[in-house]
């Protein structure tokens, strides 16, 4: 899988080719679960030996497998960085592994790439270890120790064509997505159909799920159940995601700024701007000046809500603004969607638009684009 939502909670477990790698809690339970079933059941039940020998095998075979799950999260991350988007961590988990992307890919080539390489990558794992196994066969070693690899190549098989199930976000949704915005060239629609197989899709596991746990007593169909359900909410996520970008489309920076805002000395205080200067504007935002005039930062009007009444009159707005070196920049004909990815990547920070003679031409906050994005909902409706 690769996708950008987060991930918490998670322990850092080292750095593969310049990626940091994290396990999340639930990934103990699981190798856990694994380990136990493997040692427990599937070896003493087809080979001979003894506890001990179980035991160390099935935590062998655990061990490479969650190795082979991050090979294949390693794989999106080599490939997404290829194509020049930033990969934040990898991080192990419940449903298998997350390579967290900054930012999407530009192409619908890209895209497939960076999707299609994780699957590629389980498959020829598939292959390594059927050769192991064939090797190991051809050498006269059976029992318990050929009973690895075996195992490690159906497992891969199975990772690989769970993946490939055309729904977002598994890597067959993104493969799917890309497919759609190569014919369309419309990536947005694209990633729509591609979240609502998904959504569908998670709908359908939560049903099989429930159906297998009631209707069979299978405690294992809870599996399904909330892997479906995981399926069914990052889809959603997706969905909304698309269509907030949608209601961007096709609009530019100075669409959605506010113009030519307010600038105000930083030595103000935040109860002499409420009450002096605010009552003359009707803005988001406004400039954070210095004594010669120099632009030192942004304030967004709604960080004011998060100081409490009674520090107003001592704190400058200087100290509550946020530092122009931490605001993106951008450009008055630049289109919003691509200022978007580099306020998220900021933390959210409001961005500066400067003119082509690097004066301040306006200033972009999360409050100018959600408000563009409800009008042209409305708009939209009406049609
Ligand atoms: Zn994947």
């Amino acid at each position: 899988m690769a996708q950008d939502g987060p991930v918490r909670q998670s322990v850092r477990l080292g750095t593969y080719a310049g990626i940091p790698v994290g396990v999340h809690w639930s990934v103990a339970v699981i190798f856990g679960l694994v380990t136990w079933e493997l040692a427990d059941i599937v070896f003493p039940s087809a080979y001979g030996g003894t506890r001990a020998a179980y035991w160390v095998t099935a935590l062998v075979a655990a061990v490479l497998f969650f190795g082979s799950l991050l090979a294949h999260e390693v794989s999106h991350a080599v490939v997404a960085r290829h194509h020049g988007i930033a990969v934040r961590s990898i991080t192990l988990w419940l449903f298998g592994g997350v390579a967290q992307l900054e930012g999407e890919a530009h192409t619908a080539g890209a895209d497939f790439r960076i999707a299609a390489v994780g699957p590629g990558t389980s498959l020829l794992l598939v292959g390594a270890f059927a050769a192991v196994e064939a090797f190991m066969s051809a050498a006269g070693v059976h029992g318990l120790v050929g009973a690895v690899p075996s195992w490690l190549w159906k497992m891969n098989l199975l990772l690989a064509v769970f993946n490939l199930i055309p729904a977002a976000p598994l890597d067959g949704g993104r493969i799917l997505r890309a497919g759609l915005w190569a014919r369309s060239g419309d990536r947005t629609r694209a990633t729509v159909i591609a979240a609502r197989v998904g959504r569908g899709f998670g709908i359908v596991l939560v049903v099989v799920g429930i159906a297998l746990f009631v209707g069979y007593d299978d405690v294992y169909g809870l599996w399904p159940a909330f892997l479906g359900w995981f399926l069914f909410v990052a889809a959603r996520a997706e969905e909304g995601a698309a269509m907030v970008r949608r209601g961007l489309q096709g609009l530019r920076v100075r669409d959605v700024m506010t113009a030519q805002p307010p600038a105000i000395a930083s030595s103000t205080s935040v109860a002499e701007l409420v009450h002096r200067h605010l009552p003359w504007y009707r803005t988001d935002a406004v400039a954070v000046v210095g004594p010669t005039g120099w632009l030192e930062g942004i304030l967004p009007l709604d960080r004011i809500r998060t100081l409490p009444p009674l520090s107003h009159a001592d704190t400058r707005i200087g100290d509550l603004a946020v530092p122009i070196s931490a605001a993106p920049v951008a450009r008055p004909e630049e289109p919003v969607e691509d200022l978007m990815e580099r306020m998220a990547a900021a933390g959210g920070a409001p961005a500066v638009v400067l003119d082509a003679n690097n004066r301040l031409a306006g200033i972009v906050t999360a409050a100018n684009v959600d408000r563009t994005i409800q009008v042209n909902g409305v708009r939209a409706s009406r049609r």
